[in-house]
């Protein structure tokens, strides 16, 4: 099973059809279809590594302004207790919680399965982004739930690469600044080449205005730990960008679909 980091720009997206979700769209119907998906979503950051447990998680709205059609949305998909309790041994010793009520699917997790899988039909569950961690850590859990591919697990990091929202301009929708491509293109390099040393991106000159705060970027470290742990690499695809200051490039990790790049 491929792994896949997508780059999930607006909560809108979930309503709208674009050429982000329409590229969505095209990978849930061409991929294998996955018995569960994990996904590592930006929008679960907290002090502590925790996993959705519960049988029927349900659909978290964690945003505000956006219209009441996005409030109203559900994404009704099975929980995956098993599949929690598999991802507690994986990344023994490494601790992790199960959560039986405290969260459920956000719109990190949600705005992309409304394309890729739209009946809801495939069991989820999603992992927590411990704020308290060092960048390593994240890349060594996502080499330690690598195994997970094999067993017809779909592993989803949803974030994006370049997220600085006080730089946003709303009326550039197919914009990048420079400054943004290089800090992207520079990933995607990195990715290619050896995604297990993603951390060394923190020195380029553009980390510090493309991730202001690490929410965003990282989920591709877990990402860039399966790729460790698999082909050695990942590949981009839909590179591009939104309002500036965002980038919407997704990165594939394994053969997969051919979808259309542009
Ligand atoms: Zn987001």
């Amino acid at each position: 099973m491929p792994a896949l980091f997508i780059g999930h720009g607006s909560p809108m997206n979930t309503l709208e059809s674009n050429q982000y979700t329409r590229t969505w769209e095209a990978l849930g119907k061409n991929l294998p279809r996955p018995r569960a998906i994990l996904c590592i979503s930006a929008h679960w950051f907290i002090g502590s590594t925790v996993v959705t447990a519960m049988p029927d998680p349900r659909t978290i709205h964690d945003f505000y302004g956006f219209p009441q059609a996005l409030f109203d949305y559900e994404y009704p998909a099975s929980g995956a207790p098993d599949l929690a309790k598999r991802i507690a041994e994986l990344i023994k010793p490494d601790w992790i919680g199960l959560d039986q009520d405290q969260w459920g699917l956000d719109h990190g997790t949600w705005s992309i399965l409304a394309h890729m899988f739209p009946e809801a039909d495939i069991p989820v569950v999603q992992l927590s982004i411990n704020a308290m961690k060092p960048f390593d850590y994240h890349v060594r859990i996502g080499r330690a739930l690598a195994p997970l591919r094999d067993e017809g697990v779909l592993i989803l990091g949803s974030g994006n690469v370049v997220h600085n929202l006080r730089l946003i301009q709303w009326r550039r929708p197919e914009y990048g600044e420079d400054w943004a491509v290089d800090f992207d293109q520079a990933v995607i390099d990195q990715i290619a080449a050896d995604p297990g040393k993603l951390g060394q991106v923190v020195s380029h000159p553009g980390f510090s205005r493309a991730v202001p705060t690490p929410d965003h970027f990282l989920p591709l470290a877990y990402i860039a730990g399966v790729a460790t742990e698999g082909e050695g690499t990942a590949k981009a695809f839909l590179q591009s960008y939104t309002m500036g200051s965002l980038s919407m490039t997704c990165f594939q990790v394994g053969d997969g679909p051919r979808v259309n790049q542009t």
